[in-house]
């Protein structure tokens, strides 16, 4: 379909299409609908939550180029809920359809030796690190970091998964074999990038994230930032507004905003910081998509992250990100669902419960989250440890 210029606003009943089928794109296609947008969905899994609410699905692989094709066939514009689409499947997706969010972001944001060089680069403030092709790299590295650093695979990790804490010289003898198949396994790939990152281990008291929308005219907006708590990696819980002093929750989104203006981002990019003893802020590492920190403003913002991604990437105005109550956002894992079914009818009414239709509660998977929306954050906080539901460790 016809590709439109950038004072162009791609108007309803136009359709969307997302790759990737999963809670993000539900509760994009949830939003976009309401505004009168019709969706079409990638995924492989028939029935995926983002399916449940589309008007039709090309089950496919993610790198499946002649699926992402048809897919675009279908489309006014091709939008992602992850980053890990392949440069040929963005290719594909550019040849024949708009894609408001380009390219060049999710290049940058599948590798974290080239997303940390390109913010460096533009004065922004990272996570100090070297990259890593070999075990003598890691060697070198922990000497520059005193002995305690953080090595990440540069591609495809998250929720903690290709992270390696060390601590000890005896360590780099433990993780030796790991690291050696990591680097195999990128270059069995076929990638001849950085395969490894080593960082230094920052001491944080705490990380923020903040969510900022761009849309193609350049008007910038930032939803409030998020305090994260997380549990063995995985994100436990958002609390807004966050409890740091006023002078770091403006430096925060000051920061995240100037991400978004200089890389030019069209869309949404989640920004996510630690925040040192000395108050500075770092980033740690950036998602060009709605983020899991940001499910509160479904229920506490005028505007939805999710509406603001569908107006963004569709050259709207950008939505007010104004916050009008204090919220609690905690996650429902799989190992959650059972007793907060089996406590659900006696929520109070400030618990706002969302589940994403997934068919299996595997543990650790994320099935859905609740926001409590409440006047103190500290009575939502006190619930969540009573209510019996969070109770594993
Ligand atoms: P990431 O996958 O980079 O988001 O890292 C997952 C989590 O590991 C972060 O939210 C931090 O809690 C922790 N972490 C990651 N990098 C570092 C670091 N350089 N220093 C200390 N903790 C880290």
């Amino acid at each position: 379909m016809q590709t439109r210029s950038n004072a162009d606003a791609v108007l309803p009943p136009a359709t969307i299409g997302i790759l990737g089928g999963g809670q993000l794109g539900r509760m994009m296609a949830l939003a976009g609908r309401q505004m009168g947008y019709r969706f079409r969905v990638l995924d492989p899994t028939p029935d995926a939550p983002a399916a449940q609410v589309a008007d039709g699905q090309v089950v496919a692989a993610y790198d499946d180029v002649d699926a992402a094709r048809r897919l675009a066939s279908q489309c006014h514009l091709v939008t992602y809920e992850f980053e890990n689409v392949s440069a040929a499947v963005a290719a594909a997706l550019a040849e024949t359809c708009d894609v408001p969010q380009g390219s060049e972001l999710l290049a940058i944001c599948q590798h974290r030796v080239r997303e940390k060089s390109t913010l460096a680069g533009r004065g922004l403030p990272v996570t100090p690190f070297l990259p890593v092709s070999s075990l003598r790299d890691l060697d070198e590295a922990f000497e520059r970091f005193d002995g305690r650093m953080v090595v990440k695979t540069c591609r495809g990790g998250y929720d903690g998964k290709g992270q390696w804490m060390v601590r000890s010289r005896e360590q780099l003898e433990t993780y030796a074999r790991d690291w050696t198949r990591a680097i195999d396994h990128h270059r069995a790939a076929g990638f001849d990038d950085h395969p490894l990152i080593a960082e230094a281990y920052v001491p944080f008291e705490g990380e923020l994230s903040v969510i900022v929308a761009r849309n193609r005219r350049g008007e910038v907006r930032a939803f409030p930032p998020a305090e994260n708590i997380h549990k063995r990696h995985i994100l436990h819980m958002s609390i807004v507004p966050a409890r740091y002093p006023e002078d770091v929750i403006a430096r925060a989104e000051e920061v995240a905003r100037q991400v978004a203006e200089s890389l030019g981002v069209v869309g949404l990019i989640a920004v996510e910081m630690f925040v040192t003893g000395e108050r500075e802020i770092l980033i740690n590492e950036l998602a060009p998509r709605p983020h899991n920190s940001g499910h509160y403003t479904l229920d506490a913002c005028a505007t939805s992250q999710f509406e603001q991604h569908v107006r963004a990437i569709c050259n709207l105005p950008l939505g007010d990100v104004k916050l009008y109550s204090p919220v609690v956002m905690v996650n429902v894992l799989g190992q959650h669902v059972e007793p907060l079914l089996a406590r659900m009818r006696d929520f109070p009414p400030q618990v706002k419960v969302h589940l994403y239709g997934k068919a299996e509660a595997k543990r650790d998977r994320k099935m859905g989250h609740v926001n409590i929306v409440v006047d103190e954050v500290s009575r939502a906080l006190r619930w969540v440890e009573t209510c019996g539901v969070w109770t594993d460790t």
